[in-house]
């Protein structure tokens, strides 16, 4: 397809176009591991020889990701934690990483734990203040700068021209996860951004029926890229040909998807921030948001589907009100159709600050009218 058109429309079509031979408008499943070569040894079509890393679907669903993104290459892994896994193993041994403090808990608890094992200096740091980060660059001399905006569950905004600048600064790289905002908002690239991680298991895919990551490159010429890239090749962390099948099929519908879930999380922020049950909202999007200024700047279109409410009270009240919610699931994860709700101090406990009474909602695309009704009746209570 022509690279002049709108992503939406892109995005319809996945990217593709009819099968020369059948004219079929989806592409099949390709569950072929392996690809026979002729009687002269020569294989028979070019980058078809063994399917770790030559699987049609992957290279068609990292060319409509990499263009989203504005990225020269895309890679496809098995899960978000499989992408961002493959960019920490870039980092060279006794190396010090900035990694952004509060972000999605999965990612603090594997970078501790991989960091001590391999002697790499792990400095955490709340990246939401530029002087904060500057300050501990010019402390550590650090390889490698990840942030995640907004971020999970706290919804701080990163201000990522600034944390690209001083990345460069101390001769670091950027990579920025920008889950919670998928690559239709915003396209960390764009304000310097070296590398973006996906967990492609979130909005990307959006049903709730796939595990799956990203790492995309700005400079796909560049040394990281290229371990990162045989990270996937040669270590092999891949997805098999029905997730990445699947994956397309999600991402016809993401900008649509995109839509209703940011316009929905808009209006759900603006109702509780006026409720008289709720202590607080974090979401970019509202004006009172110490990160609005900045979120304006680097996304469009939306602020994503990720909100966080503090319930008046505690531990209890939150809980309570999440057990009284009729259409929001109780369930972690976020990005799907469907509304969720998570309690995360549950999750996390007394480890990482989370507020007791913190409730993360992450907005699908039902009718706003019916969610804002859910939640007015579960805090009414
Ligand atoms: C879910 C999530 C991940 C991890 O992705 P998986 O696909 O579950 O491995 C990483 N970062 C963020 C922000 C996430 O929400």
């Amino acid at each position: 397809m022509s690279t002049d058109k709108n992503i939406a429309t892109v995005l319809a079509h996945a990217g593709g176009s009819p099968d020369p031979r059948t004219g079929a408008v989806v592409p099949g499943i390709a569950p072929a591991t392996t690809f026979a070569r002729g009687t002269d040894y020569a294989l028979p079509s070019p980058g078809h020889l063994y399917s770790r890393d030559d699987n049609d679907l992957y290279r068609q669903a990292e060319a409509l990701i990499a263009r989203m993104e504005g990225a020269e290459e895309t890679r496809l892994f098995a899960s978000g934690m499989a992408a961002i896994a493959a960019v920490f193993r870039s980092v060279p041994q006794g190396a010090a990483v900035v990694v952004q403090s509060g972000i999605y808990w999965g990612t603090t608890v594997w970078v501790r734990k991989f960091c001590k094992r391999n002697a790499l200096a792990l400095v955490e740091c709340d990246t939401s203040d530029p002087a904060r980060l500057s300050e501990t660059l010019e402390q550590a001399a650090a390889d490698l700068v990840f942030i995640e905006t907004p971020s999970n569950p706290t919804l701080k905004v990163t201000d990522i021209e600034a944390a690209a600048n001083a990345a460069h600064e101390a001769g670091a790289v950027l990579v920025v996860d920008a889950t919670a905002s998928t690559p239709l908002v915003c396209q960390p690239m764009k304000f310097g951004a070296d590398f973006v991680v996906h967990s492609a298991t979130k909005a990307l895919n959006g049903h709730s029926d796939l595990l799956a990551g990203v790492v995309s490159a700005r400079d796909a010429s560049s040394e990281r890229w290229r371990l990162i890239a045989e990270e996937r090749h040669d270590a092999g962390a891949v997805l098999g040909s029905f997730e990445a099948w699947l994956l397309l099929r999600g991402l016809r519908t993401l900008s649509l998807r995109v839509e209703r879930m940011n316009a929905n999380a808009l209006a759900i922020a603006r109702f509780l921030a006026g409720h008289d049950k709720v202590e607080r909202v974090l979401y970019p999007g509202l004006e009172t948001h110490p990160g609005h200024d900045i979120a304006v700047r680097q996304m469009s279109g939306g602020f994503g589907s990720l909100v966080s409410v503090l319930v008046k009270g505690g531990a209890e009240d939150a809980l309570a009100a999440a057990g009284r919610l009729q259409i929001f699931l109780r369930a972690t994860s976020l990005g799907g159709v469907e509304s969720l709700v998570e309690h995360r101090y549950s999750i996390e406990g007394d480890a990482t600050g989370v507020p007791k009474n913190l409730l993360r909602l992450s907005i699908g695309i039902e009718h706003a009218d019916d969610l804002i009704a859910d939640l007015d009746q579960a805090l009414s209570l």
